[in-house]
Order: structure tokens, then C-alpha cells, then sequence
């Protein structure tokens, strides 16, 4: 039986799923109060609704887990939110740091048979337009083994940029400002000791980025 889920409930489950993707335990409900910007006690109520639905295990103290009908949700909700941002930037042309706002209430659509001909429409994409994976229709999605972030590369190395861990517009155009977008050959220069803030040469030119932006960049080394 298929409950109604509501958009609110969709973010939710979305927030639990990328907070859970780090260390493979519980996530707190503080962890998703903060993603969400609400309070712990709405957490705590959202917690008890979705575990009464089958979507999460809700201990007290232990956090919170997604069940496996949870966890598809999640991930159809990012398979949607990512399918139209690839629709947004490659059949409108909107710019890659004016689509996720959009994304995100476009991916509340629930027709499944809506989204299926979206994803044959834009050939079946596997990267949206920030170089996160697309899950397919069985909620199945590609895991960036062997990229690192720009801030953990060794001093010397080469990289490419494949994704960004922030996707807000502010984010993005200060990276088209430093000449920065997917498929950017990077070398790191130097780390200083001092801010770890970093030197890198990018298309034969040197600049600094801050260590708070090369924690941003998923980078694949060369
Ligand atoms: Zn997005």
C-alpha cells in the first residue's frame, strides 16, 4: 500500500538520506534540524509520523535511519529533483546556478510516468548539471568512489572537477568567476599552512581559493 507523502515529507527524507551519506550510522535529529533549518521538536514530531508510515527507524538517542521504502523515496526525489535541473539547463537555458530552486518544487511532481519520459526525453542523463549522479527508476545511484574533495588532493597533483558539494547560486557564480566549471583541469600548487587556504592553476593560470570553497569541489584526480 502507497501512502501519500507530502512534499514536506519528501524533504525530509531527502535531508536524512544525504546527512546519512557520511559515517554508516543514525543520523540525530539536531543533524536534521540544522540541514532543514527548523526546530528539534518539529524534527522529533516529523520522526514519529514517518516511522508510524514504515520510512524511518526512530530511536530515541540512536537517531534515525531510512527504511528501505524510505530510502527509495529519497532517492526518487533526488532523481526527479536532478532530471529536471539537466531539463532546465540543457533544453531552456537557464545557467547552472538558477536551477535549484527551481528543482526543488519541481521534484514533488508525483507522476512517475511524468519523470520516466522526462529522463527518455534528455536521453537518459547519468550527471545533472552539477555533476551529481541521476539514480535510475530502481533508485539506483552511481557512487563517487574514486573522486576526494579539492581540499584532501596532495600538493603537485592534478584533478578534474566533477561536482560541487554546494549547489547554491552564490556558490556557483563565485566559481564561474574564478573560471571554474565541470571538466576543469586543477592543479594544486600549494596549501598555506597559515588559513589552508590553497594556490591552484587552472587553465595556465594561478589563483587562491579558500579552503572553504576546495571543500566544496569534488574534484577526480589525474
Ligand atoms: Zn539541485
Amino acid at each position: 500500500m502507497r501512502h501519500f507523502i507530502n512534499h514536506t515529507e519528501e524533504n525530509y527524507l531527502k535531508a536524512i538520506y544525504s546527512l546519512s551519506q557520511k559515517p554508516n550510522q543514525g543520523v540525530s535529529t539536531n543533524a536534521i534540524a540544522k540541514s532543514l533549518d527548523t526546530k528539534a521538536s518539529s524534527v522529533t514530531d516529523m520522526m514519529q509520523k514517518l516511522a508510524e508510515k514504515g520510512l524511518v527507524s526512530y530511536k530515541k538517542y540512536y537517531g534515525v535511519q531510512l527504511t528501505s521504502s524510505g530510502q527509495l523515496i529519497a532517492l526518487n526525489t533526488i532523481r526527479k529533483h536532478r532530471l529536471w535541473e539537466v531539463f532546465l539547463v540543457d533544453k531552456l537555458s537557464f545557467n547552472w546556478d538558477e536551477v535549484h530552486e527551481i528543482a526543488e518544487q519541481l521534484e514533488h511532481i508525483q507522476s512517475s510516468e511524468l519523470t520516466n519520459r522526462l529522463d527518455i526525453f534528455l536521453g537518459n542523463p547519468k550527471f545533472d548539471p552539477h555533476g551529481d549522479p541521476i539514480p535510475n527508476s530502481q533508485g539506483e545511484i552511481e557512487n563517487y568512489h574514486d573522486t576526494l574533495l579539492l581540499s584532501e588532493l596532495e600538493i603537485g597533483a592534478f584533478c578534474t572537477l566533477v561536482g560541487v558539494a554546494d549547489s547554491s547560486s552564490v556558490f556557483l557564480k563565485h566559481l564561474e568567476k574564478s573560471q571554474l566549471k565541470l571538466g576543469s583541469e586543477i592543479r594544486l600548487i600549494n596549501v598555506f599552512e597559515y588559513d589552508r587556504s590553497l594556490s591552484i592553476e587552472v587553465a595556465n593560470i594561478q589563483r587562491s581559493i579558500s579552503n572553504r570553497v576546495a571543500d566544496n569541489l569534488i574534484v577526480k584526480p589525474l
